[in-house]
């Protein structure tokens, strides 16, 4: 196994309880280590198995970063030849800058800010890379690099060419506007009779496909004529594709069923790009409870469209962690209980809830738009009708959560922003565990809660639709966090987790979360809009209560939770708002309320926040570092998978980019 061997050399098979957590840091970033507990005692084929999904897994990081930009691979080729070849001073202040922009690209997967969309500044001149490259022989570069060379450059020190991955701005043609990879000369007004087409033609259709989900849609130049280029094996991005289905089909071997039949499937749907396969693996997915081994690899979230329509590729490999598992049984069997006493209409309430399995998972690897940045829950499949008939699978990922509280711990954050010392005391106490409720209950039951109007398909809510729908699965989850039935569940000892869980929430939307956005922008990313918008909506709604409030002390801001269970009756009452929307499609209130609570940011908090923030020297954002795998094999079988924890954030990305970069630089 040659490919292991360029990264064996940063690793270390030591014990890992006295290594720090964190690896690296860089502008806004900090990069952590996690462990994979469980992971020696399972048994061969287990291992096996996720060895193949997890090379699976890494085989499809170039087509996220051409989804993100078109320019990115390129950018990302040069300044990885430079890195590797540059025989220079690499202690100048400049060649420092270059390489942080290069940890920042890595990170990112691309040029753009992976929270804020905005293209990163280099603190390094045009000048200095160019000085640097003509150090280097031409040959090291090749031939299809040097082609792009001028490219690169714009792509990186103009910033007038691709100024921002996701544009969401009303008013704009989001798609000539954003500079993500999804759509190719196309308008926004195009593109949307283009689907609408679609989907009048399948009108009436109660499973219909993901149209547009899997494919770049190009306008001929010459024609006019819109046509898609579908991503599979054989169309665009295939020689990742064909690498990804080459580690699934090992996994298949090994695989026991039900899940050999899901893997296959998956096959399937990458050979011919068919979004009614995918939809049929989806299903084999999500009746799938029992493997204790299970992933995620595809084109799954559409966050990065402004149309909310094609989807990033990601992958997740995981097993289960039976022992954290009972916390998300108990909230699973009561499913029900929790839907039947919502404070949603009751026209809008699922009679039957079905197929919510609840799972603590461990992760073995990251990939795609899950790396190195990664969600802490997942709860899939996306297609509404899918969600209806079959159900979802919600999972949180402990030994990720677990790393961040870990990297977390004594950095003077509560002692800052938390105004009164019970708070303080609630949260050291109970904010992990309210964190983790908060995250099953949200996945496990609230995007899986309530059902459409008779006529509503779904998607009314355009480019509102995931703020929206992350509001409602929140507010499910801080609802029921307060419930008395989770204090008889045994879930929690007493209502004060609640306390801390929202005097946190409430902290992190009104407040702390302002420090991860850059001055003068307003605040874009679906979770980050979500949260503000509940918090401000109960801040106003509550005022004449006093029950949230902003205090002055030593001229510092803080906002702080006065009544604990009037802030739960309002969480209700939005709960049921935002319901309503979804349920019938209203899209002019939910974007009046989107562009009401959600959007601005007040200028002078901003600044202090950032300030106080900049103080603690916390970076606002984390990403993670994924273990290495390596197989031992005896007479050409494998017999075993070790598990290495390296511990360079920058070895890492090298060996991805060596090892598993199949695409083109133009794609
Ligand atoms: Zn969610």
């Amino acid at each position: 196994m040659s490919m292991m061997l360029w990264t064996l050399a940063a690793c270390s098979d030591a014990a890992q309880g006295d290594k720090p957590w964190i690896v690296d840091r860089f502008d806004d970033v900090k990069v952590i280590r996690y462990e994979v507990p469980g992971f020696e005692t399972l048994p061969r084929e287990q291992k096996e198995l996720i060895y193949y999904l997890a090379q699976a897994a890494k085989c499809g990081r170039d087509i996220l970063f051409d989804q993100n930009c078109p320019a990115n691979l390129a950018v990302r080729r040069m300044l990885e030849t430079v890195y590797e070849n540059y025989a220079g001073d690499r202690t100048t202040p400049e060649w420092r800058a270059l390489e942080k922009y290069l940890k920042k690209v890595w990170f990112a997967n691309g040029i753009h800010h992976h929270y804020s969309n905005d293209k990163f500044i280099p603190e390094f001149t045009e000048e200095y890379l160019l000085t640097v490259i003509e150090t280097i022989p031409e040959e090291k570069f090749g031939a299809e690099l040097n082609a792009l060379r001028g490219e690169v450059c714009v792509a990186i020190f103009d910033p007038a060419a691709y100024p921002t991955r996701l544009n969401q701005r009303a008013g704009d043609d989001l798609l000539l506007t954003s500079s993500s990879n999804y759509y190719k000369g196309v308008s926004q007004a195009e593109a949307e009779r283009y689907y609408a087409a679609q989907a009048a033609a399948d009108a009436g259709n109660p499973e219909p496909v993901s149209y547009g989900l899997n494919s770049q849609l190009a306008k001929d130049p010459k024609t006019g004529r819109l046509y898609e280029r579908v991503w599979k094996v054989g169309g665009m991005y295939s020689p990742a594709i064909e690498r990804i289905v080459y580690w699934l089909e090992k996994a298949q071997a090994v695989a026991a069923e039900p899940q050999k039949t899901t893997i296959a499937s998956l096959i399937e749907y990458y050979r011919t790009g068919d979004l009614k396969k995918f939809d049929e693996y989806n299903i084999r997915w999500v009746k799938d409870t029992l493997s204790n081994v299970d992933f995620v690899n595809g084109f799954i979230e559409d966050y990065g469209d402004p149309l909310g329509r094609k989807a990033s590729w990601e992958a997740n490999v995981n097993f289960m962690d039976s022992a954290a598992c009972r916390r998300t049984e108990i909230i699973s069997e009561n499913a029900q209980w929790f839907e039947d006493h919502s404070p949603v209409a009751p026209e809008y309430k699922k009679k039957k809830v079905k197929g919510v399995s609840a799972k603590v998972i461990t992760v073995a690897l990251l990939g795609g738009d899950c790396y190195p940045a990664t969600p802490i829950g997942i709860n899939l499949p996306n297609a509404d009708w899918i969600r209806k008939e079959y159900g979802s699978k919600s999972v949180t990922i402990d030994n990720i959560t677990y790393a961040y509280d870990m990297a977390a711990h004594g950095n003077g954050f509560n002692e800052e922003f938390v105004l009164r010392a019970e708070d303080r005391d609630r949260m050291d106490r109970y904010g992990k565990l309210a964190d983790d409720l908060h995250t099953d209950l949200h996945e496990c039951l609230g995007h899986g809660s309530g059902q459409l109007a008779p006529g509503v398909a779904g998607g009314e809510l355009k480019s509102y639709g995931s703020t929206l729908e992350e509001t409602r699965a929140d507010l499910f989850g801080l609802y029921y966090l307060g419930d008395p039935k989770l204090v008889e569940l045994g879930l929690v000892p007493s209502f004060d987790v609640a306390r801390a869980g929202y005097a946190k929430y409430i902290l992190n939307g009104m407040m702390t979360q302002l420090a991860r956005i850059e001055p003068g922008k307003n605040v874009e990313e679906a979770h980050m809009r979500n949260r503000k918008l509940i918090c401000e909506w109960c801040y106003e709604r509550g005022k004449a209560d006093g029950v949230i409030e902003w205090v002055e002390r030593d001229g510092k801001r803080y906002v702080a939770v006065n009544d604990f269970e009037k802030l739960r009756a309002l969480f209700g009452e939005m709960l049921r708002e935002i319901q309503r929307i979804k349920s019938e499609g209203d899209y002019e209130a939910g974007r009046a309320l989107v562009e009401k609570y959600a959007v601005s940011v007040d200028p002078e908090l901003h600044a202090e926040v950032r300030e106080r923030y900049a103080a603690l020297g916390i970076e606002p954002y984390g990403g993670f570092l994924n273990p290495e795998y390596e197989p031992v094999e005896r007479d050409g079988e494998i017999v075993d998978v070790k598990i290495h924890y390296p511990t360079d954030y920058a070895a890492q990305m090298m060996d991805y980019s060596k090892n598993y970069s199949y695409l083109p630089l133009k794609n």
